[in-house]
């Protein structure tokens, strides 16, 4: 047999696991994973290489149900786009808070024809009695689907998992070269880091009213230790929104750099200096120049 490669994409509503699973499949922290939903906005590839196939993994954003704002209906379109272009499509599903699938997600699955796998995620959640019954229920609801129960959390069926997705592989050759793991810079990764700092220091709708954007990402070469200084702004929609980043006398943003600089070194695996600066700009996710700069629109 030849080499195998193809595009896996995976779809679902936010917070079922699908970040979990991509960093359970690669061993690596590709995507960042938190509790609260929306935390992954862009589609990421990640790719899987042996000497025998290539996988294109990529993650989407959750899919919003009523998109309040047009960065929501980016996402969604993102989202959407996961669909025309793979050759297995995984539709994944978090058995302790089933959704209700969404029908304009049903009609567009139902006229995909590529091989379909219906991933019934954190089975370590529930009884294997609740399990049966969801799963009856959902070979009923998605008869095309070929069902996998996992636990991406416990790393539970992601090896059978694995199995199915490269047996249903296409034969051909590699598209990206073999040494690349995805298609997203250091700067990057750096910027989901600090966002994801921020989703968890701060409440509401400060999270979602944040971008963040890396200017600056220079290596010292001059230092032994070969320091990278990164300069990252903060943008947000209003000033009451930029003091709450700040905090009382910088406590806030302090805390918050510190924490963000602590794991760009683990995942950078050097030193970094990092200054971080917060700038409004009002109503940018309601603007098409910033989405376009900022990438959610082309
Ligand atoms: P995404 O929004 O679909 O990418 O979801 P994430 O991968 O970010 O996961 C959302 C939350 O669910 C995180 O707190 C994960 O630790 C948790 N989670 C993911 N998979 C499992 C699982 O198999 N079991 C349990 N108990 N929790 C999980
Ligand atoms: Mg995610």
């Amino acid at each position: 047999m030849g080499h195998l490669s193809g595009f896996v994409n995976i779809i679902g509503a936010p917070n079922v696991g699908k970040s979990t699973l991509l960093n359970a499949l690669l061993g690596e922290k590709l995507s960042i994973i938190t509790h609260k939903p929306q935390t992954t906005r862009h589609r990421i590839i990640a790719i899987a290489n042996t000497d025998e196939y290539q996988i294109v993994f990529s993650d989407t954003p959750g899919i919003i149900i009523d998109p309040n704002y047009k960065m929501q209906q980016a996402m969604n379109s993102f989202a959407f786009s996961a669909l025309e272009d793979a050759d297995i499509l995984i539709y994944m599903i978090d058995v302790k808070t089933p959704t209700e699938i969404m029908k304009e997600l049903k009609n567009k699955i139902s006229k995909v024809s590529c091989k379909k796998l219906l991933l019934l995620n954190k089975i370590d959640l529930i009884t294997p009695e609740e399990l049966n019954e969801l799963a009856k229920k959902y070979s009923e609801e998605l008869p095309d689907f070929e069902m996998i129960a996992i636990s991406a959390l416990e790393k539970a069926g992601t090896q059978e998992l694995l199995n199915v997705i490269i047996k249903h592989l296409p034969e051909g050759p590699p598209y990206y070269p073999k040494d690349q793991f995805s298609d997203r810079s250091e700067r990057f990764f750096v910027s989901e880091i600090i966002r994801e700092k921020i989703l968890q220091l701060y409440h509401q709708e400060i999270p979602y009213s944040c971008e963040v954007i890396v200017n600056s990402f220079k290596e010292d070469n001059q230092r032994k230790d070969k320091l990278v200084r990164i300069g990252a702004d903060i943008v947000v929609s209003r000033k009451t929104q930029k003091s709450i980043l700040i905090g009382k006398g910088g406590s806030s943003i302090k805390q918050l750099g510190t924490e963000a600089r602590k794991d760009i070194e683990q995942f950078l695996e050097r030193k970094v200096f990092l200054e971080l600066y917060v700038k409004v700009k009002e109503k940018w996710r309601d603007d098409d120049r910033y989405l376009k700069s900022y990438g959610y629109l082309h």
